[in-house]
């Protein structure tokens, strides 16, 4: 399956088939037809498609592609988890993960072929950035995942339950295709999924999150990590231009356009000795006292191009204990999937770095190395928020 410049009817949402049919002269229907086909029962063939009149298929073979992502390697966790590496049109490869868990099944997916932001906890933001996935190329870790589990073929029951952009890259800086292939995740003739078990995770793309509510209606999760916007600009560059009280004042009006009861999920990675302090646990209820949220806390999942560190179990206790006594919904996210690399903060894949990003990093650990200065965790997080 290769990539060509027709159409490829599996990364069109509902309405973008709707419109390619009206303009071949067809029926609307027939984009719920093939919508059914790829995304519900997993077929790609268009000779598969019986529904559609052999004149039809014909045509549509002439005139548009299907064409999905190749899986290139997988592997499995010992804890049930499942990792897929798939290779995208750039050239990069990105990774997507499944989480099983009592009642429900995870797929994390990826957005872009590594990132931009250079988070100085992640994995994927030392890799610098390569490319934004098409829409075919998101949906598609979907269908793979759906397909290797079993999950087409008429079952009421599908492995994934749940969908969260929490792969590799900033979902809002690929808003277009992004857009799509959430709207195709919640189409009632695709995946079906309710807009309850999608989740957007950012980093905080303050103008993209001003969007947000024009396109979709899907949950949200907030990548924060530090009560303050000193700390936050050190661990994430993206903060030196969309600071913490934008962030809040965006994402509260995004809420306030789901018109129900949904609240934003706070992401907290807890880095040892860097934001795990019990004050800033205190700081964090201040903050976000007005603010409505759960807040779940990701103890540090080491990677080799990082010399952070995971917090104790009794300092990840107290900094949780601090939030419960004010009275926050807060979980502490269970590691899974560590021993196939696929742990929050861990996803690589392999890109090809536009940025010299990967390079950079490399050269600083060298120098360090070389000359024996302390390596300062949070000397390492520059220049990203510029390519925003
Ligand atoms: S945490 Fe997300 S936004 Fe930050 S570098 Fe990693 S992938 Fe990019």
């Amino acid at each position: 399956m290769t990539a060509t410049s027709k159409p490829n009817l599996a990364g069109l949402s509902l309405e973008k088939l709707r419109v390619l049919f009206a303009d071949m002269g067809e029926k609307p229907f027939r984009a719920q037809q093939v919508t059914k086909w790829i995304h519900q029962r997993g077929v790609l063939d268009l000779d598969a498609m019986t529904d559609i009149s052999k004149p039809l298929r014909d045509r549509l073979k002439l005139t548009t592609c299907i064409s999905l992502p190749r899986i290139v390697d997988e592997f499995a966790s010992a804890d049930g988890s499942r990792k897929w590496i798939m290779q995208v049109a750039s050239g990069s490869s990105v990774e997507m993960v499944f989480i099983p868990e009592a009642g429900r099944g995870t797929l994390c997916i990826s957005s872009q072929a590594g990132c931009s932001l250079d988070c100085s906890f992640c994995a994927t933001g030392k890799q610098g950035f390569n490319s934004n996935l098409t829409v075919a190329e998101i949906i598609g870790q979907l269908w793979w995942a759906n397909h290797e589990l079993g999950g087409f073929g008429g079952r009421l029951e599908r492995p994934v339950s749940n969908v969260v952009m929490m792969g590799m890259g900033e979902p809002l800086l690929n808003f277009d295709n992004v857009m799509d292939a959430v709207t195709i995740m919640m189409e009632d003739c695709a995946y079906g999924l309710s807009k309850r078990k999608v989740t957007i995770s950012t980093s905080g793309v303050v103008p993209a999150i001003d969007r947000l509510k024009d396109f979709t209606d899907a949950s949200i999760a907030v990548s924060l990590h530090a009560p303050n916007d000193t700390l936050r600009s050190q661990i994430m560059p993206i903060n030196k231009k969309y600071p913490i009280a934008e962030l809040l004042r965006a994402v509260s009006g995004y809420m306030d356009s789901l018109g129900d009861k949904r609240v934003p999920v706070i992401e907290y990675t807890l880095i040892a000795g860097i934001n795990d302090h019990r004050q800033l646990a205190r700081d964090l209820a201040t903050l976000l006292q007005d603010f409505p949220c759960k807040i779940n806390l990701i103890p540090f999942n080491p990677f080799p191009q990082s010399d952070f560190r995971r917090p104790s179990s009794s300092a990840i206790s107290n900094f949780r204990q601090i939030l419960q006594e004010a009275g926050y919904i807060v979980t502490v996210r269970t590691t899974r999937a560590d021993d196939i690399g696929a742990a929050c903060g861990q996803l690589v894949g392999i890109v090809e770095d536009q940025t010299q990003r990967s390079s950079r990093h490399q050269r600083r650990r060298e120098l360090v190395a070389a000359h024996g200065k302390e390596f300062d965790s949070t000397d390492n997080l520059a220049v990203a928020a510029d390519s925003v």
